[in-house]
C-alpha cells in the first residue's frame, strides 16, 4: 500500500518543499550552543562533577570502599592509642587515615559512596574541569579530594515544619544523671517526652461461694 509519506518521497516536489520548510524553520530558531570553554555552562548547583573529601569526618570505616561498585576507592589507615583522660581510666583506640584516593578514570559517578558515608565525609562538587592528558593523573589522593571541599555548595535549608534532625535531638537530650542537657549545658531540654501512665485493669468482683 502506498502511504501519503511514500507519495511525498516519490512525488518529489511536496517532499522537497517540506524539507525546505523544516530547514528554514530550524535556521530561524535561536541557537542554544554554549561556546565552552569561552562561556561556562550554567549547571545545576547539585551537579555530580567531582567528589570532595572532608578528612576530619572520615573514620576509615571502609563502608564507601566496600559499597563502590567499581572498586575505585582506596583507603589505608592505622590504629592509634589515645591515653586515658583521667588516671585509672581506660585507653582508647581510634583509626587514623593514611590514604584516601578515588580513581576518577574508573568512577561511574553513581554517588553510592556519598550516600552510604555515615559521617558526611564525602560530598558532591559541581566542578568538572579536571581532565588530564595522562589517565594516571585521574587518581585523586586525599589532599586533592580535600581541595575540592570549598567548591561544595551549602546544603539546602531544612523545611521549617520538618522533624528535628536526629543529631540536634541527641544534643538536646538530658545528660544521664545530671538533669542538664547537651552534656552539661545549663539549658532546659527542648523536647520533653510525656510519661505514659498505663491504667491497671481493675480486678473483677469475686462471686461469693
Ligand atoms: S561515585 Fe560510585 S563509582 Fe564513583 S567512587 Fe563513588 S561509589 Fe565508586
Ligand atoms: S568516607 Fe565515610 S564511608 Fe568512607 S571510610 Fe570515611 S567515614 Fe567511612
Amino acid at each position: 500500500m502506498v502511504t501519503a509519506d511514500d507519495r511525498g518521497r516519490t512525488g518529489g516536489l511536496p517532499g522537497v518543499l517540506k524539507g525546505l520548510a523544516t530547514t528554514a524553520r530550524t535556521a530561524l530558531r535561536p541557537t542554544h550552543t554554549a561556546e565552552y570553554p569561552d562561556v561556562a555552562p550554567s549547571l545545576p548547583p547539585r551537579s555530580r562533577g567531582v567528589i570532595a573529601l572532608l578528612e576530619e569526618n572520615c573514620t576509615s570505616c571502609m563502608l564507601c570502599a566496600r559499597e563502590c561498585p567499581d572498586w575505585c576507592i582506596f583507603i589505608d589507615s592505622h590504629k592509634e592509642t589515645i591515653p586515658a583522660p583521667t588516671p585509672g581510666g581506660r585507653e582508647r583506640q581510634r583509626n587514623v587515615l593514611d590514604r584516601f584516593a578515588i580513581d576518577f578514570s574508573l568512577c561511574m559517578y553513581c554517588g553510592i559512596c556519598v550516600e552510604v558515608c555515615p559521617f558526611d565525609a564525602l560530598h558532591w562538587s559541581p566542578q568538572f574541569e579536571y581532565a588530564e592528558t595522562d589517565i594516571r593523573d585521574l587518581l585523586h589522593e586525599k589532599e586533592r579530594l580535600g581541595a575540592w571541599m570549598p567548591t561544595v555548595p551549602p546544603p539546602p535549608a531544612l523545611d521549617e515544619r520538618s522533624a528535628e534532625p536526629a543529631e540536634v535531638a541527641a544534643a538536646n537530650r538530658p545528660a544521664r544523671g545530671t538533669g542538664l542537657v547537651g552534656g552539661g549545658a545549663a539549658r532546659p531540654p527542648r523536647t520533653v517526652r510525656p510519661k505514659v501512665v498505663r491504667e491497671q485493669p481493675s480486678t473483677p468482683p469475686q462471686d461469693d461461694p
